[in-house]
């Protein structure tokens, strides 16, 4: 699953490079783009790939944005991660995730990068380390930007898995492939940067219900009005 959020001390590897004022936009630009230059490209045109590139592709035709986001993908496991605000980086074993799932994910991973939660994020640390990063401007305010931090990771984690079951559900997929990704690894506790498995689930459940609520609305308080429906449509 995603991970957006570098805390507090990962700025110590920092400190030992400072020659110069360094501010803390910078320290966590860098620290990403570390992380993403330590993965290894995926062959790109294996079938695995292929499928991820064209889920991708759906996602981005149904919601385009409006600054461009780059899919790479990297060899590696069932994982996907939105970085810099602007990378979609995707573990190749994606590409074997049934595609009902796989759009979940990725469609939860744009939906961080569209609703802008890298630069929300940078903004939180920049808000409590306005000027240059050393431990006389960190440790002061690590405690505060610890809570901070979480609750602004933890409601990015919401937005996105609403934003992602929302698009998915315009292709087709819903509450089961939502569960059943999250579910292949559950989380029995809030992290800092992702609340419980169970936690995300209740808010899922509840989409789902407002969705089949609006759905359900109109033929409720129109019945004349609609068509009889055949009986092969009436499951779905
Ligand atoms: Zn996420």
């Amino acid at each position: 699953m995603p991970r957006l959020l570098p805390l507090l001390p990962l700025l110590g590897l920092l400190f030992a490079t400072g020659s110069h004022a360094i501010e803390i936009g910078e320290v966590l630009e860098r620290s990403q783009q570390q992380r993403l230059e330590a993965g290894v490209p995926a062959t790109t045109d294996s079938e695995r790939a292929q499928r991820i590139r064209t889920s991708f592709d759906h996602l981005v035709q149904l919601a385009p944005t409006e600054k461009p986001v780059e899919l790479r993908i990297l060899q590696g496991g069932l994982q996907a991660e939105a970085m810099l605000g602007r990378v979609l980086v995707v573990g190749e074993a994606v590409g074997d995730l049934p595609e009902g799932e796989r759009l979940m994910l990725l469609a939860h991973e744009y939906g961080h990068l569209v609703m802008g939660h890298w630069g929300a994020l940078v903004g939180l640390y920049r808000q409590h380390i306005p000027g240059e990063v050393n431990p006389q401007t960190t440790d002061p305010v690590a405690a505060v930007l610890g809570v901070q931090g979480q609750q602004l990771s933890h409601r990015h984690e919401y937005e996105a898995d609403a934003f992602g079951f929302n698009l998915a559900r315009r292709l087709g997929i819903g509450l089961d492939e939502a569960l059943s990704l999250l579910m292949r690894r559950p989380v029995n506790f809030d992290s800092p940067t992702h609340p419980a498995t169970r936690r995300r689930i209740a808010q899922l459940r509840s989409l789902q219900m407002a969705a089949d609520a609006a759905t359900d609305f109109p033929a409720a308080a129109a019945p004349v009005a609609r068509a009889p429906k055949p009986a092969a449509a009436a499951s779905n």
